[in-house]
């Protein structure tokens, strides 16, 4: 397995997320602007925040997947599934580059 690819890809996929986490951070923080006069407005954009608030904490859990794969890199360990120890298939690591666990451990929760 080419590491360092898989470490450059890690770290776009990362820099994608930060970018978008910091938009909906934005978003959530109203420096975009405050809250609209118009009451229905206003309900609208609190609805619109709830959605932006569950697509900050994914950003932020898929971020902190990602900072996890990077370290694991980093020790060594990337590629062994964290719980039988057992290497990770690499199909399962080019369609989820974070994973941490063998197929058959994440189907076992
Ligand atoms: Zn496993």
């Amino acid at each position: 397995m080419d590491l360092s690819s898989v470490e450059r890809e890690l770290r776009a996929a990362r820099a994608g997320l930060e970018a978008r986490l910091a938009r909906a951070h934005d978003h959530l923080t109203r420096s975009d602007g405050p809250l609209a006069q118009d009451f229905a407005e206003q309900a609208v954009e609190r609805e619109n925040d709830e959605v932006v608030q569950a697509l900050h904490d994914r950003l932020a859990a898929d971020i902190a997947a990602l900072d996890t794969a990077l370290q694991r890199i980093a020790q060594g360990t990337y590629g062994v599934c964290t719980v039988c120890g057992e290497e990770i298939a690499a199909g399962r690591l080019k369609a989820m580059p974070a994973a941490a666990k063998c197929t058959a451990c994440a189907e076992r929760g």
